[in-house]
């Protein structure tokens, strides 16, 4: 006798139900689905107990009459595809045919379904793959669907149910990800008759997201909005400003034809957008909506369909990041001042907070103003073109490639200042910024070498005589296994006896950091992570940390040139209001920030 049998239906669909139905939320997004399916132009979901007693989806689409309602509950069964080839084209949420029949084997449902030439809605009972007939009632156009105590014959299931608040938070999750791509659909969510939600229509992007996240658009100019449409894909997104970054990337939603997914290349080229604009650790908020042709993709790879297979996954990558990172460039992303919240209302009358602001301000003032006579020095030429002339006769190296000087010219009536020996206090048209010296230059190297390192490797020097330094057999190794990225980077190594290697040459931009010092620490890095990071991952960790030891030194006394090359310099760069870690280099305030703190307005 045989030990293969054929699995009935009701066990077929609990299977699926355990790939598809994990918690209350899921039914919510599969129901949502079906109701956008459907055509609806208004969905009113309506919770009980975090989902454990009710979820009820009421929808205006085109509704069901009797037999497609009777249909609509068993497994594999689907309006939205028929044949093969419509596979690869899903223009729909929905295609699998699975999703009504799962839920409708873990829990008491009830639908009732009304199309709009039908004078007579219909409906039907299920509990737990147990159905009844289909029955004329009454009722509305559309269709509503009642899921009652899910889970409540699989215990083991139901025992993984969290309390009522931790499943309306995913439910409230998944409802974002249906609504915020579906401007035109009126939505509401409600939980034990109080109302969470609701989201009238709107064409506004941005206003869909102020729906949902009102903490994330709180400012005006919080979210930056974007768009392109170019070699067949389409992209709008709204990004938000490092100052508004998270410690994860729960803000970070991806739409693709309005489905919301999750995709390496997206988070990498998103990632990549943001470079040296955030701290690391921190996460942009990005919300990025992709419209492309439903057969560029395959939807069908995954069983709750959050991911997809994208047939050119590297266009995707290159014009997400080209526009995203186009646009950040693009835009004075300069930390504004954090002044007290009660001082910029204006509301507050306390006595003690406004003579410590009071006694801030004055401090800022006098220094501002007080005479300001740097010592004298060693002149620090700051133009990165000229920064490898800078050596002294007595040098011990020669260039030998010599590098076009720049000139830029000096700042006419510029007025500012450095404080601390780390700071520079600059006058601005409508106000002044405060610029940190270190991450400023730190961020114009950094751009510098990045700029030259894309066209070609690193300009370099061979020193007079060459640096010798030990290594263990792994930094060996490592040397001897990354031999063409030191040279992109115009570093070359000889072995020079047993465990002994040789600074040959050096980068020219690069002139003031000690060679063995900074190869020492470079190899570091390729022993503890050459092999498991990307190139680009890794070179640009190389460039952060060779201009961060480039860079001129917080504490360091400029002169008047210095801090006028510096200034004049940065004109040259697009973006340099972080440093390479993601720091800002420049903080701004306005007249109209000081006159709100001194009540003159
Ligand atoms: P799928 O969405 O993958 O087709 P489902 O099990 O979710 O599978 O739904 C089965 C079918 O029932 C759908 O293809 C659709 O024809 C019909 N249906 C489900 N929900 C609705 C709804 N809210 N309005 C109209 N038809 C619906
Ligand atoms: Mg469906």
């Amino acid at each position: 006798m045989g030990r293969i049998i054929q699995l009935d239906r009701n066990m077929v669909n609990l299977i699926a139900a355990g790939e598809v139905i994990e918690r209350p939320a899921s039914v919510v997004k599969e129901l949502v689905e079906n109701s956008i399916d459907a055509g609806a132009t208004k969905i009113a979901i309506a919770i009980e107990d975090g989902g454990r007693k009710l979820i009820s989806v009421v929808d205006d689409g085109s509704g069901m009459d009797a037999q497609d309602l009777a249909n609509a509950f068993e497994s594999h069964a689907t309006s939205k595809i028929k044949e093969i080839e419509d596979l690869h084209k899903i223009s729909t949420l929905g295609f699998r045919g699975e999703a009504l029949a799962s839920i409708a084997s873990v829990a008491r449902v009830r639908a009732v379904s009304r199309t709009r030439d039908s004078d007579q809605a219909h409906c039907l009972e299920i509990d737990c793959g147990d159905k009844g007939p289909v029955s004329p009632c009454g009722g509305a156009y559309g269709t509503t669907i009642q899921v009652r105590d899910l889970f409540y014959k699989t215990p083991a299931r139901r025992k993984f149910l969290r309390t009522a608040n931790t499943e309306i938070g995913h439910i409230s999750e998944q409802f974002a990800r249906v609504a915020l791509p579906q401007g035109p659909l009126d939505l509401t969510l409600t939980h034990n008759g109080k109302e969470l939600y609701r989201l009238p229509r709107t064409a506004n992007l941005k206003e869909r997201v102020g729906q949902l996240f009102p903490m994330l658009a709180c400012e005006p100019g919080d979210l930056i909005e974007t768009q392109s449409d170019e070699k067949g894909i389409r992209i709008r997104a709204l990004l938000g400003r490092p100052s508004v970054s998270r410690t994860s990337n729960q803000f970070q939603y991806t739409f693709l034809n309005g489905r919301f997914i999750r995709d390496k290349f997206i988070s990498h080229a998103i990632k990549e957008a943001y470079r040296g604009m955030l701290e690391a650790n921190r996460f942009p908020v990005v919300f990025l909506f992709i419209e492309m042709p439903f057969d560029d993709y395959d939807v069908n790879v995954h069983p709750t369909k959050i991911e997809v297979r994208f047939y050119n996954a590297n266009l995707v990558h290159s014009q997400v990041l080209g526009v995203l990172r186009e646009q950040l460039l693009g835009t004075d992303l300069n930390t504004p001042a954090q002044l007290p919240a009660e001082v910029l209302s204006g509301v507050s009358s306390e006595v003690a907070g406004q003579h410590a602001r009071r006694q801030q301000i004055a401090e800022a003032m006098a220094e501002f103003f007080k005479k300001h006579r740097p010592a004298q020095q060693q002149q620090f030429d700051l133009r990165p073109e000229s920064i490898g002339e800078r050596r002294g006769p007595d040098h011990k190296r020669a260039t030998t490639d010599r590098p076009t000087p720049s000139v830029v010219p000096p700042l006419q009536d510029h007025r500012y200042i450095q404080i601390h020996d780390s700071y520079i206090v600059e006058q601005t048209q409508d106000g002044f910024v405060i610029i940190d010296q270190h991450a400023l230059h730190e961020r114009m190297l950094y751009e510098t070498l990045q700029r030259r390192l894309q066209r070609d490797s690193l300009e370099s020097q061979r020193l007079l005589l060459p640096e010798s330094f030990e290594v263990t057999d792994a930094q060996a190794g490592a040397i001897e296994s990354h031999t063409d990225l030191l040279a992109q980077l115009g570093i070359e190594l000889t072995p020079f006896g047993p465990r002994v290697y040789a600074v040959q040459t050096f980068p020219t931009l690069l002139a003031n950091v000690s060679p063995t010092e900074f190869v020492q620490d470079l190899i570091d890095m390729l022993v503890e992570r050459g092999d498991a990071v990307a190139k680009q991952d890794l070179f640009n960790d190389i460039l952060s940390m060779a201009a961060c030891k480039a860079a001129i030194k917080a504490g360091q006394r400029l002169t008047d040139s210095e801090i006028q090359e510096l200034l004049a310099e940065r004109q040259r760069f697009e973006s340099t209001s972080r440093c390479p870690h993601g720091r800002p280099t420049t903080i701004r305030f306005s007249i109209g920030d000081l006159e709100k703190q001194f009540k003159r307005t």
